[in-house]
C-alpha cells in the first residue's frame, strides 16, 4: 500500500492504525508515537491502513471531515480546490493547511451533524487505506494541499455551526442614522431582513457575509461574528479599526479612534454631532483673561477639516470646509458658527472671531494650482468613481475636490429615454460613440 504523492510530505506526521479498525494502535500518538513519511513507508509494507496527524505537528494541517452533501458543496464552491479523499463511509476529507487555526471545529447545528474540522490532537484515516467495511479511501481530487486562512474557513462553514449570540458594540447617546452610512456602501442588496452583501472592509468569498438591519440600527459580519451600531460602521467602512477587533467597549479603550470616527461621521455621513463646550478652555492666563486662541484652533481643527486656498487672482484666501465628501467654500461661515457656539455663555466680542479666524487662515494653506485631484477620479454623491479600476471608492478628504456631482453612481442603472432618443435619431454605429462623448464630459482634465 502506498501513500499518494500529494499526501507525502516531510512536514506531515503519520500514525499507525489498528488494522481493521479506525483508531490508532499506539498510545501517545498525538505527541510522540507519530512518524515521518520514511518511517511509515516501512510500516505500510505490511499494513493496509494508516492515519494522518492533523494540527501543528503536521504544519497546521486541517482536514474537513464532511458527512453531508450540503457541506461538501459549500466547500467546493467557497474554498480553493485541494487534495480530496472519498472516505470508506462515502463522506469526504478535504485537506487544507491553515496556519492561523487554533482548534478543532465541530460542524453541527441544533438539528443536524455535518462533520468536523479535524485539527490539533486529531487524526484521519489516510488515502488508499482500507475502511473496516472493506471500502478504500479514494483520492477524488488529486490536487496539492491548498493553504487557506481560518477566516476563509469559518465563513464557508458558518451555516453548519451553532449560531452564537452576538454582542453588538454600541454607543450611548449618539443617534447617527445607520441608513446614512449604509447608503455609501456599494453593492448591498435590500432583502426582507435588511441590507445584505460583502463586508465593505475585507470583502467576502461568497459575496454575502455582511448585513445591516435598518430597523435596529445594527450591522453584522458573519466571518468575524462582530457587529455594532452606526458609529462602529463608520469605523469599519473607513478602515479605522479591523473588523475582527470591533468588540463591545472598543471605542472606550481607543479614544483616539473614537474621535477620528466622530470627525469622519460628521464630514462624510451628515452626522450633526453637538459641540462639547467643556472640553476646550476659552481663556487662559493667571486671571483667565487671555483668549486661548491656539487651544480653540486646535480643537476646531481636530473636529473639522479645513483648507485655505490661495490663488493669484484674488488677494484674499478662502477657507473651504470638508463636508459630505467635498470641500465647500462656506468655510468662513461655518467656522464663525462654531466659534459663536463655543462662546455662547460668554459676552460676545467680535475680537474673538477675528483672532481665531486669522489664526486658522494661517493653517493648512495651499495654492490653487497645487490641489488638482487626479483626473481619473470623479467625485459623485455616493463616493469617488475611479476610471482606472472602474470601482467606487469612499470619499476621502485627501483629494481636494471642490465639487461633487449630486448623483449616485449606480452600476446597474439604465437610461431608456436617452437610448430611445439616440436610436431614433442616430445611425446605429453612432449610438455607442454618442454615449462615450457624454461620458467624456465627466472627465476632468
Ligand atoms: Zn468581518
Amino acid at each position: 500500500m502506498k501513500i499518494p504523492e500529494k499526501l507525502k510530505s516531510e512536514k506531515i506526521r503519520y500514525i499507525k492504525i489498528l488494522q481493521g479498525k479506525k483508531r490508532p494502535s499506539e498510545n501517545n500518538w498525538q505527541t510522540t508515537q507519530n512518524y515521518s513519511y520514511k518511517e511509515i513507508k516501512e510500516y505500510l509494507k505490511n499494513a493496509d491502513t494508516y492515519g494522518v496527524l492533523c494540527g501543528e505537528k503536521s504544519n497546521n494541517l486541517a482536514v474537513i471531515d464532511c458527512d453531508k452533501k450540503e457541506l461538501a458543496s459549500a466547500i467546493l464552491m467557497g474554498l480553493p480546490s485541494t487534495f480530496t479523499v472519498q472516505t470508506g463511509s462515502q463522506g469526504f476529507h478535504f485537506y487544507y493547511f491553515i496556519q492561523d487555526l487554533d482548534k478543532k471545529i465541530v460542524l453541527q447545528t441544533d438539528k443536524e451533524h455535518f462533520g468536523e474540522v479535524q485539527f490539533t490532537k486529531a487524526q484521519v484515516i489516510g488515502a488508499n487505506s482500507k475502511h473496516p467495511n472493506g471500502n478504500i479511501y479514494k483520492v477524488v481530487h488529486d490536487n496539492k494541499i491548498a493553504t487557506i486562512t481560518s477566516s476563509e474557513l469559518t465563513e464557508v462553514v458558518k451555516p453548519f455551526r451553532k449560531i452564537k449570540k452576538v454582542k453588538y458594540s454600541t454607543n450611548k447617546g449618539f443617534d447617527l442614522d445607520i441608513a446614512e452610512v449604509a447608503k455609501l456602501i456599494p453593492g448591498l442588496d435590500a432583502t426582507t431582513e435588511g441590507l445584505q452583501g460583502a463586508n465593505p472592509q475585507h470583502g467576502s468569498s461568497n459575496g454575502n457575509n455582511f448585513c445591516v438591519n435598518l430597523e435596529k440600527g445594527t450591522w453584522y459580519c458573519h466571518r468575524h461574528q462582530t457587529g455594532g451600531d452606526a458609529l462602529y460602521l463608520v469605523a469599519l467602512v473607513e478602515n479605522l479599526v479591523k473588523c475582527k477587533d470591533i468588540l463591545p467597549g472598543y471605542f472606550k479603550s481607543n479614544p483616539k479612534v473614537f474621535k477620528q470616527t466622530l470627525k469622519i461621521a460628521r464630514e462624510k455621513y451628515g452626522y450633526d454631532i453637538p459641540i462639547k463646550k467643556d472640553i476646550v478652555e476659552l481663556f487662559t492666563g493667571e486671571k483667565s483673561n487671555k483668549l486661548n486662541v491656539q487651544g480653540i484652533v486646535e480643537y476646531i481643527l481636530e473636529n473639522y477639516t479645513f483648507v485655505t486656498i490661495r490663488d493669484e487672482t484674488s488677494k484674499k484666501p478662502h477657507i473651504y470646509i470638508y463636508r459630505d465628501g467635498y470641500y465647500r467654500l462656506n468655510g468662513d461661515m461655518e467656522i464663525e458658527k462654531i466659534i459663536k457656539e463655543l462662546f455662547d455663555n460668554v459676552p460676545w466680542k467680535s475680537f474673538y472671531r477675528n483672532e481665531i479666524m486669522e489664526y486658522i487662515k494661517t493653517e493648512n494653506i495651499v495654492d490653487r494650482d497645487a490641489i488638482h485631484p487626479p483626473s481619473h477620479l470623479i467625485n459623485v454623491n455616493n463616493g469617488i468613481y475611479n476610471l482606472k479600476t472602474y470601482n467606487l471608492e469612499p470619499h476621502n478628504s485627501k483629494y481636494y475636490f471642490l465639487y461633487k456631482i449630486p448623483i449616485d453612481y449606480t452600476p446597474q442603472a439604465t437610461m431608456p429615454r436617452i437610448m430611445q432618443y439616440f436610436e431614433s435619431t442616430l445611425r446605429p454605429e453612432y449610438v455607442d460613440l454618442s454615449q462615450e462623448v457624454f461620458g467624456y464630459c465627466l472627465y476632468f482634465s
